[in-house]
C-alpha cells in the first residue's frame, strides 16, 4: 500500500483507474480541447466539385500552347454559383478562388497572366499545363475518408474540418468538473494579512490556473483546518466533484488527517507515494467515478504533481488516447550533476542559445522554493545519481503555453 512506485507506474495506474467519461455533445463553439468519442469522416469529397485555386480563366490548355492568344470570354463565375455554360475550344470563363470550374476547361490562368482584350474577350501571354490552378473533386479527401481521429484534443483546425464536414455538434467527452481544497492551520487567504507563523494559500490558485490553462473548469471549496472532522467534511464536499484535489497533509506529521480522512471516506487508495522530488508524498485514490488527489503541500511539489500525475487521470478522463504529459528532448545548456537518491524534476526554462533551443536548468532550493519557477517552461527529469554534460540531450516536460 505505501509502497514507493515510479513515476511511469504511476501513470499506468491512472491511466488504468481514470477510465474515460461520459459522453455528451457540445456544439462546435465550444468543443475546444474535447476529444471526439468517434473519428469524424468527411460527408462529401474534399473539395465538393473541381474548384479553382486562382482567380482568373477557366479555358483548355491545348488553346495556349502558343501564346499570345486571344479567346472568347463565355461567362463570369463568382463563388457560390454554378457554371452554365461549357467551356469550348477558343473559349474562356472568367472564375473566382474557391468557384466550380465549368466542363470543357482542364486549366485555370491566373488573372496576372493575362490582358482584357475588349467586349469579352481576353488575351493569353503565357503558356499553361493542363491541370493548372485546379483542385480535383475529391483530392483532398474522398467521401468518407477519415478527417480528424478520435482521442485527440480538438485544435482550431479540428474544429474548423468538423465545421466543414456538417459536425455542428460533434459527441465528446464531457470535461471533468474539479474540486481544489486547501489544508493547513498555518494558511490565510491571499487577500489577508498572515500572522507571523502563517503564510498565505498560493497551491490552491495556482492549481485553479493549472486548471483553467487546461481549459478544465475548477470549483475552489476554501481551506480545511488542521482538524479530522472538520477535513472529512471539507473533502467529502469535494467528493461531489469528478476529480477532488487537495493539497497538504499527506504526509506522516501528526497534523496531516487527508490520508486517513479519505480512508474514512471510503475513498479506495491506489498509490501513496511516488520515487520523485519534489513531490514524493503524492496519494491517489478513487470512490466509485471520483478520483482523489492529496498532493503534496509544498509549493513546488503541487505544481509538479497536478502536471504529471492529475492531468494525465483528467486527460484519461476525456477520452484522450495519449493522456501522458508531452515529453521533448532538448540539449542542457550547462552541465548538471544528479543530487539525492530520488528522481528528480528540476525546474527549466527553455531558451535560445546560437540559434539553437536548451534547456536550463534554474537555480531552486527545494520544494517550497516556488519564486524559482516564475518564468519557467518546464521540468527536466534526472535519474538518481546521473550526470548531465553541457549539451547532452536530456527529457523535458512542457508546461502549457498561457496567451
Ligand atoms: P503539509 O504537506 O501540509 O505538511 O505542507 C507542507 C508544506 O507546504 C508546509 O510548509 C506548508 O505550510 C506548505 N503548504 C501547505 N499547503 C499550502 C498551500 N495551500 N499554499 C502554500 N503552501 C502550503
Ligand atoms: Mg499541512
Amino acid at each position: 500500500m505505501s509502497k514507493l512506485i515510479s513515476i511511469e507506474e504511476a501513470w499506468g495506474i491512472l491511466v488504468r483507474e481514470s477510465g474515460p467519461g461520459d459522453r455528451a455533445r457540445v456544439h462546435l463553439a465550444d468543443a475546444l480541447g474535447h476529444t471526439l468519442v468517434h473519428e469524424a469522416r468527411a460527408d462529401r469529397d474534399f473539395p465538393p466539385f473541381d474548384q479553382a485555386r486562382m482567380d482568373g480563366f477557366a479555358l483548355r490548355a491545348a488553346d495556349c500552347v502558343h501564346p499570345p492568344v486571344t479567346l472568347d470570354v463565355v461567362e463570369e463565375i463568382t463563388a457560390g454559383r454554378a457554371p452554365t455554360r461549357t467551356v469550348g475550344p477558343g473559349q474562356a470563363t472568367r472564375i473566382m478562388t474557391g468557384a466550380p470550374v465549368p466542363a470543357g476547361a482542364d486549366a485555370v490562368m491566373m488573372i496576372e497572366q493575362t490582358s482584357p482584350a475588349g467586349e469579352k474577350k481576353v488575351e493569353l501571354r503565357v503558356a499553361i499545363e493542363p491541370e493548372t490552378h485546379i483542385a480535383r473533386r475529391g483530392s483532398d479527401v474522398p467521401a468518407g475518408g477519415v478527417v480528424v481521429e478520435a482521442g485527440r484534443p480538438l485544435s482550431p483546425a479540428e474544429i474548423g474540418v468538423l465545421a466543414a464536414v456538417g459536425q455542428a455538434e460533434p459527441e465528446v467527452y464531457r470535461k471533468p468538473r474539479l474540486a481544489i481544497l486547501g489544508s493547513g492551520d498555518e494558511l490565510v487567504e491571499p487577500g489577508a494579512q498572515p500572522a507571523p507563523s502563517q503564510i498565505r494559500n498560493s497551491n490552491s490558485y495556482q492549481l485553479l490556473a493549472q486548471a483553467a490553462a487546461h481549459g478544465l473548469h475548477a470549483e475552489y471549496l476554501g481551506i480545511a483546518p488542521d482538524d479530522p472532522q472538520a477535513t472529512r467534511r471539507m473533502l467529502e464536499q469535494g467528493l461531489a466533484a469528478d476529480v477532488l484535489i487537495s493539497t497538504g497533509g499527506v504526509s506522516v506529521g501528526d497534523k496531516d488527517h487527508v490520508g486517513s480522512a479519505l480512508k474514512d471516506l471510503g475513498v479506495e487508495m491506489l498509490f501513496t507515494k511516488i520515487d520523485i522530488k519534489p513531490g514524493k508524498p503524492t496519494v491517489f485514490g478513487r470512490r466509485g467515478r471520483t478520483l482523489v488527489f492529496g498532493l503534496p503541500g509544498n509549493p513546488v511539489s503541487a505544481l509538479v504533481c497536478f502536471h504529471l500525475f492529475a492531468l494525465t487521470a483528467l486527460r484519461t478522463r476525456m477520452g484522450y488516447s495519449d493522456p501522458l504529459p508531452r515529453r521533448i528532448a532538448l540539449p542542457l545548456l550547462d552541465p548538471h550533476r544528479a543530487k539525492g537518491d530520488r528522481v528528480t524534476l528540476w525546474p527549466a526554462k527553455f531558451v535560445l542559445h546560437q540559434g539553437q533551443t536548451f534547456a536550463r536548468i534554474v537555480e531552486w532550493h527545494g520544494s517550497g522554493h516556488l519564486t524559482a519557477c516564475v518564468g519557467i517552461d518546464g521540468f527536466v527529469r534526472q535519474a538518481p545519481g546521473q550526470h548531465f554534460a553541457q549539451g547532452q540531450s536530456v527529457e523535458c516536460f512542457p508546461l502549457p503555453s498561457v496567451g
